[in-house]
């Protein structure tokens, strides 16, 4: 479960997903400096939904010195632009993740380990525009979060269970 819902696919397209967004922005008329074109490049090569802190980190082990209020105000750019997501798993930081409406897709949250797995949510895609339609709503994009354990926390704690089997007390 853990490896398999990481894994990125990959999809031929003409444009790097780099010089796509880059586009975008230019579109809309975002001025694209040095320090966000870094910024942007480093987030876009991370994996799973970094947080300000570990972008600022990555930046700086790749031999950029940014600021962290740099970052944090870049963000806030891109995802006004709508490029890049805002999410709040509950363990009080912001995180982020590039937006593309091709991939939706909903999160799992372990509430123990803070590990974040992403679903594709083709299965349930119908109910989100169902949910948008009975409120004449214009539906544009969705995410959803589910939070619970994920099989290795839930293996863990079934363990602890089995060793202090003469402790468990039944809720
Ligand atoms: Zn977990």
């Amino acid at each position: 479960m853990h490896t398999t819902m990481h894994k990125k696919t990959s999809r031929p397209r003409e444009l790097t997903p780099q010089a796509k967004i880059m586009r975008t922005l230019q579109k809309q008329g975002l001025k694209l400096t040095r320090q966000r074109k870094v910024i942007l490049e480093v987030f876009l090569d991370m994996d799973g939904h970094p947080s300000p802190e570990e972008i600022h980190r990555e930046i700086h082990r790749q031999g950029h010195n940014l600021g962290i209020s740099t970052v944090y105000r870049t963000l806030k750019v891109l995802v006004e632009t709508g490029v890049v997501r805002k999410l709040e798993f509950g363990d009080g930081q912001g995180r982020y993740e590039q937006r593309d409406e091709r991939t939706q897709h909903l999160h799992l949250v372990c509430k123990q380990c803070g590990q974040t797995f992403e679903v594709p949510t083709i299965a349930v895609d119908w109910l989100f525009e169902e949910l948008a339609e009975n409120h004449a709503f214009a539906l544009h994009s969705h995410t959803a979060y589910l939070y619970g354990l994920c099989d290795a926390c839930i293996a863990e704690s079934s363990e602890n269970r089995d060793n202090h089997e003469e402790e468990r007390i039944t809720p």
